[in-house]
């Protein structure tokens, strides 16, 4: 398959939704990194996304949406019956990297989410995201636009790299300003569930929404308690993450990352150490220190790692962050980069 490369231009968005009409695959940028979409209610469409990607099928999509309204066909009983905290985060906080859970309408084929009764919805900020949503005049199913495992695409060229040949087109838009996934946020029950974090932090949604927000308790907990039989680990019951894509090995690129803990003096001296050993070894060590500042860590760390695995690096030793604010959404995705390794 050719892969079409299409620009955020009028005729090339539309061209992009006409593709997402006839069933077919298109990558997009949004604010938190590049989609790869397909019509969410066409189950053969949605089938192919899970095949590009080679993702797991119990691990659902996020819909995207254009349009508050959007929400009837989605929602059970229609967008009337979502909780009056939802609505609230929907008029402060959408369009914007927040995705929220819902009782599933019967019209969303299972397939879309990953066989539950829940459907996870967002309306993103991207103006080329949303109009390309408008112009299809549907509901877009859009998991982040790489082969699974991989760490999130936040530049189109990082979509080519796993997509070229694999979908048919790509709409080449600027490299995405958030860097990390959207914060998705369990609506379904009485009180706000953070199922991953991301840059709209608890803090941010509690001040939007007026009322308390909970984590998800495997955010809360390291390896031994997350299902995840690639690192040799016992799944406990108990802590078994509520979003699917949570349980995976995620964010890996090919070199091995450590994370280093400590100040600036612990992270020189580890990181000197460590790499003269890894030299030692015959293997090429790189560095990466974001000074502390979250957002910057968010926005770079994707592209930094696949950067580093063009340019041919065997290990990458990465300053850990606060888990505080955004930085426990970073620390997130660079612990399951890193697959827990940790030098503190
Ligand atoms: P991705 O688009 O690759 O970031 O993946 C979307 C993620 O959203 C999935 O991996 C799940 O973790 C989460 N998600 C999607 N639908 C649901 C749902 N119905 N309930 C809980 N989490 C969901
Ligand atoms: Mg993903």
């Amino acid at each position: 398959m050719r892969t079409l490369r299409l620009t955020t231009s009028k005729k090339d968005i539309e061209h992009a939704a006409d593709i997402i009409r006839s069933g077919g695959l298109v990558a997009f940028p949004t604010e938190t990194v590049y989609g790869l979409g397909a019509n969410a209610l066409d189950e053969g469409a949605v089938r192919s996304i899970y095949e590009a990607k080679g993702r797991p099928s119990d691990n659902p999509m996020i819909v995207h949406i254009a349009r508050f309204e959007d929400l009837d066909e989605l929602v059970a009983g229609g967008s009337i019956r979502i909780s009056p905290y939802a609505k609230l985060a929907a008029k402060k906080l959408w369009p914007g990297p927040l995705t929220m859970v819902f009782d599933k309408n019967p019209a969303v084929p299972s397939v879309t989410t990953g066989g539950l009764d829940t459907v996870a919805i967002r309306m993103p900020l991207s103006e080329a995201a949303r109009s390309l949503i408008e112009q299809a005049g549907l509901p877009v199913a859009a998991p982040s636009a790489n082969i699974s495992g991989r760490p999130s695409p936040t530049t189109a060229e990082d979509v080519l790299e796993d997509m070229d040949g694999r979908i048919d087109a790509v709409i080449m838009g600027d490299q995405c300003d958030v860097g990390i996934e959207s914060t998705v946020v369990d609506m379904t029950g009485d009180t706000p569930v953070i199922l991953r974090p991301g840059i709209i932090t608890k803090e941010w949604l509690e001040a939007a929404i007026g009322c308390e927000v909970e984590y998800d308790k495997s955010l809360l907990k390291k390896p031994e308690f997350i299902a995840e039989p690639a690192l040799g680990a016992q799944a406990d019951e108990d802590f078994k993450p509520r979003s699917p894509g949570m349980k995976y090995t995620h964010y890996s690129p090919k070199a091995k990352v450590r994370i280093i803990e400590g100040d600036g003096k612990f992270f020189g001296d580890k990181v000197m150490q460590l790499g003269i050993e890894a030299m030692r070894e015959g293997k090429k060590p790189a560095i990466l220190e974001y000074g502390g500042d979250a957002k910057k860590a968010a926005h770079k760390l994707f592209a930094d790692l696949r950067e580093l695995d063009r340019q041919g690096y065997d290990i990458i030793f990465v300053r850990g962050l606060d888990e505080k604010g955004e930085g426990f959404s970073v620390m997130n995705r660079m612990l399951k980069s890193a697959g827990y390794d940790i030098i503190k």
